[in-house]
């Protein structure tokens, strides 16, 4: 081992492992923030240490506007009342705005468990559609503000052309999230220049309705495209399902499936509406489905079939969306609750007797959430990225648990947040509940926020 490589040594009572717990609960940091191989004393950081959760999908700038679309109006609020009040939220959200916003919402990411963020990111122009100066200027905001954080990133610039499956023009509102294939591609190729350990670059087609078919083709076809991530909306909403039928003659994932090669490189988010062969095909693909069941409650979207593409042997992830909740907890619990309110059962998750809900949900999610992500694997082994969390040893729903009761424990008992450090890239930046900078991040945040309710 060089001498310029300083390794830091840990050691966990109980460590993750992928698949479960182990009680050799060894870790060593290298100096670039990567594990490395185990050697000498260790520090010890705590009783139950887990990988860091990856967030499959997020919109960093809704984070402001949660809460605020919780008002009745007509009588058929739905998805698409709630994107009306999220447009005109956006409308006033320029880079230093989004900077803000972001950072916020990535120290409380961090603060819960989450330490990788897929941004499906589709504000990009100036608010008449005109782009900034600098073109990839509200990209640079997200990554600037993930990086001030410590947590990771993959960064999916998103396409979005056109304001429904008829090919309409995109509505006035709508005009700073589109492009053109080739402004597309060439805001693509400048994100790839900043791609460093802590950042990723991806593909975001943002659904069927915004992506004609031809330029589907054209962006999947393009060199820089090759083992990208790739992520897409699908089928969230029945009237998605409905218009994809009327115009292209299959439902959502039917038709890619059908039209596109689908494969482990594909996060299909929210994959709600899902008919039987649909389902068997999307787990063979070997496509991750992106699912973010508190979003998916707050905006009544519907529920996945979980135990039947459990069965198929799919592959699922967890992301927090609009960020009505922030929380890895909060959305395996709810995509475990939906199915039990739904079938009037129990433990859904676990496919065979004596498996642990929680354990079947953690072990799935970051095995998902890494597959989304481009990362190599969901676990905390040599040469992967340091990022590991640690729960709070003293927490009460933690006392007297053994090792096959402890996520069943942290992700079901209570409300109190049982994450107490969080390492990223090999830094603490969670140490006993609080993140290093989250005083002058809130208070920034607070002030970009009242702007812009003033505005
Ligand atoms: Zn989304």
């Amino acid at each position: 081992m060089s001498e310029s490589i300083h390794t830091r040594n840990y050691r966990a009572d109980r460590l993750w492992l992928g698949e479960g717990w182990s009680e050799d609960g060894a870790l060593a940091v290298d100096s670039t923030g990567h594990l490395g191989a185990t050697e000498g004393p260790a520090e010890r950081i705590g009783g139950w240490v887990l990988p860091g959760m990856p967030n499959l999908h997020s919109h960093a700038f809704q984070r402001a506007m949660a809460g605020l679309a919780e008002r009745k109006g007509r009588s058929d609020d739905s998805f698409w009342t709630w994107r009306e009040t999220m447009y005109a939220f956006a409308a006033a959200i320029g880079p230093e705005q989004l900077k803000a916003i972001a950072a916020q919402l990535y120290v409380e990411m961090l603060k819960a468990g989450y330490t990788h963020v897929c941004e499906f990111h589709y504000l990009h122009h100036q608010p008449d559609g005109t782009p900034y100066g600098q073109p990839e200027a509200m990209s640079l905001a997200l990554i600037e503000a993930a990086r001030e954080t410590g947590i990771a990133m993959t960064l999916l610039p998103v396409l979005y052309m056109s304001g429904g499956f008829d090919g309409r023009p995109l509505a006035p509102r709508q005009r700073r999230f589109g492009h053109r294939v080739d402004s597309y591609l060439r805001l693509l190729d400048s994100l790839k220049q900043y791609e460093a350990a802590d950042l990723r670059i991806g593909v975001a087609l943002h659904s069927l309705r915004a992506v004609p078919e031809a330029a589907m083709r054209e962006v999947l076809a393009a060199e820089p495209v090759r083992d990208l991530p790739i992520h897409i909306h699908i089928a969230e909403q029945i009237g998605e399902v409905q218009d994809c039928l009327a115009t292209r003659g299959a439902r959502p994932v039917e038709w890619l499936l059908d039209h596109a090669d689908v494969d482990a490189r594909w996060c299909l988010v929210h994959a709600t509406h899902l008919e039987d062969n649909e389902v068997s095909r999307l787990a063979r693909s070997g496509a991750v489905a992106g699912l973010c069941p508190t979003t998916e409650a707050n905006l009544g979207d519907g529920l996945f079939p979980l135990a039947d593409y459990l069965d198929a042997g799919g592959t699922l992830g967890i992301g927090s969306d609009s960020h009505i909740s922030v929380s890895p907890v909060e959305e395996l619990r709810w995509l475990e609750y939906g199915q039990r309110l739904a079938t009037r059962h129990r433990n859904i998750a676990a496919r065979h007797e004596h498996d642990s809900v929680g354990e079947t949900l953690w072990r799935a999610a970051l095995r998902g959430g890494a597959r989304a992500a481009g990362l190599p694997i969901g676990a905390l082994r040599e040469g992967t990225r340091a990022d590991a969390i640690v729960l709070d040893d003293d927490a009460p729903q933690l006392a007297a648990r053994s090792v096959g009761a402890a996520m069943d424990s942290f992700l079901f008992a209570g409300n109190r947040p049982l994450v107490r450090d969080v390492m990223a890239g090999g830094q603490w930046v969670v140490r006993d509940f609080c993140h290093r900078d989250e005083a002058g991040i809130a208070s920034r945040y607070r002030s970009v926020v009242e702007q812009l309710a003033a505005s």
